[in-house]
């Protein structure tokens, strides 16, 4: 495709925020009589799902103990259900088991679910969390469990099928996607802190607005954008935290175990919701009983037809260096530093024979093939979702996003002059003004 010299909105990444804001941008404009999208140019440096959301495990949650997550997420569920054969959408439910240390989390969440009409049952105590998982797998042992939640909404989605069910939808209005075109710099008008163009490797391109929706590359395009690199936070009692790095990346860890799907289907024979589980239970080792580790640990897991067996991944590895010394490129499974090692083939499938007792001795049909990949995360590892520069709307899912389709509604809607009160949490100054998210007990940074 010849590139264009001038169009009102260019969207920098083709993943699941920058099709989904495009395509809902062409909607909304279509409805308004202002011809759909014809004026909306979709560039990414490689191609559509090149980035996390083409790797994604793909689970789509509510289980957030943050109220701002759960309404976010909620609002996304609505998205993935509004056309589950184009998004590769399987609604097959979540479930969060957790020891006593998350009790009073999840008891939380589930009460909050109950006020926002998120359908989900919350099991409480020990027997009753094991008959309840029993119901469901007859071969269920996980130990240290005393909760369980059941979220009847929300499962997993196919993740580059998804993008390219979202992509089809934005052409179908008209968006242009343009691949194998990188953002290289960005152009400011005279005087002015808006950008007035992109500068990219085939030619510069003018516009009136921008999205970046980069996922793990954010913290060069942010540099491209002269953003802060540090920031200043006021914390809970009112003291400022200075000079903390805007950025810092996690490397993701996932893996298949290459049994038949069908595998874990339940005792009725259904397909299972996907499986999270939290323990402060040692974990000892399914091959020779060593123990693998005594802190608070968790997994999750699904079947998965895509991946060809039982894939989920663990807790990720903080990446020590600075954002900036990141190699983010080569990307996902080509990365020579961020795929998976036996350490995580040897605690996961551990893990997996400790839930349930079809995965012992299961761990040499674990896929042997590189997985997993980076995520770049903010300070209190909670989205930004925010105008810079004037007219340059940054999603920055902080590694969250591939459940989060919805956003990109919400941003259309604001790229059209209105407000939302969803993303209102997740503006840049929550970090100035001390306006941060309750932390949960998850040893995971994401819960
Ligand atoms: C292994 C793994 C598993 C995950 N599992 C889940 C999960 O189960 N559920 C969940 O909700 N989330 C999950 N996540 C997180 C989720 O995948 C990401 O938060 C989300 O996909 C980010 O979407 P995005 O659109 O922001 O970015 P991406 O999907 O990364 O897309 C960004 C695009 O921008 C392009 N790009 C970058 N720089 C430039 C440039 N300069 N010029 C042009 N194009 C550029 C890239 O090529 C890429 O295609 C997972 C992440 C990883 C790594």
């Amino acid at each position: 495709m010849a590139l264009p010299s001038h169009v009102k909105t260019v969207v920098i990444g083709a993943g699941i925020h920058g099709l989904s804001t495009a395509w809902h941008l062409a909607a909304k404009l279509k409805a308004r009589g202002k011809g759909g999208g014809k004026d909306i140019l979709v560039l990414d440096k490689t191609a559509i799902a090149a980035g996390a959301s083409g790797i994604a495990c793909g689970v789509v949650r509510n289980n957030y103990y943050q109220p701002a997550m759960r309404e976010l997420m909620a609002h996304s569920v609505a998205v993935w259900e509004s056309d589950p054969a184009a998004f590769s959408y399987h609604s097959v439910g979540y479930m969060q088991i957790s020891p006593e240390a998350m009790r009073d989390d999840v008891a939380a969440i589930h009460e909050q679910q109950k006020a926002i009409g998120y359908e989900s049952v919350f099991v409480e105590g020990a027997g009753a969390s094991e008959v309840y998982m029993k119901g469901l797998f007859d071969d269920w042992q996980a130990r240290g469990i005393t909760s369980v939640l059941h979220e009847k909404k929300g499962g997993y989605a196919n993740n580059a099928a998804a993008m390219y069910g979202l992509a089809k939808k934005a052409e179908d209005l008209g968006v242009r996607i343009a691949t194998g075109i990188e953002v290289t710099g960005f152009r400011s008008g005279h005087a002015a802190a808006a950008v007035a163009a992109v500068e990219t490797d085939k030619g510069v391109i003018e516009c009136d607005q921008i999205v970046v929706a980069v996922g793990p590359w954010i913290n060069r395009l942010w540099t491209l954008l002269e953003l802060p690199k540090s920031v200043t936070i006021k914390g809970r009692g009112g003291g400022l935290h200075e000079d903390i790095p805007m950025w810092r990346y996690w490397a993701l860890e996932e893996g298949t175990l290459g049994v038949d799907p069908n595998l874990q289907k339940t005792n009725d024979g259904a397909m299972p919701p996907v499986i999270h589980v939290d323990t402060d239970a040692p974990l000892r080792s399914d091959v020779d009983g060593s123990l693998i580790t005594e802190q608070m640990w968790g997994i999750y897991y699904k079947p998965d037809f895509n991946f060809g067996g039982i894939q989920g991944g663990a807790m990720p590895q903080k990446v020590e260096v600075p954002a900036d010394r990141v190699a983010v490129d080569p990307y996902g499974p080509d990365s020579p530093d961020f795929v998976v090692d036996d350490n995580f083939a040897h605690m996961w499938c551990s893990a997996l024979a400790f839930c349930q007792k079809r995965f012992q001795g299961q761990i040499g049909r674990y896929k042997k093939e590189p997985s997993g990949g980076l995520g770049c995360f903010t300070p209190d590892s909670f989205p930004v979702f925010d105008r810079f520069r004037e007219n340059v709307f940054v999603i920055a899912d902080s590694n969250h996003g591939y459940k989060m389709i919805g956003v990109g509604k919400l941003v259309a809607e604001e790229l059209l002059g209105g407000g939302s009160a969803l993303l209102g949490p997740f503006r840049f100054a929550r970090y100035a003004e001390g306006r941060l998210h309750p932390v949960s007990h998850s040893p995971f940074p994401w819960s």
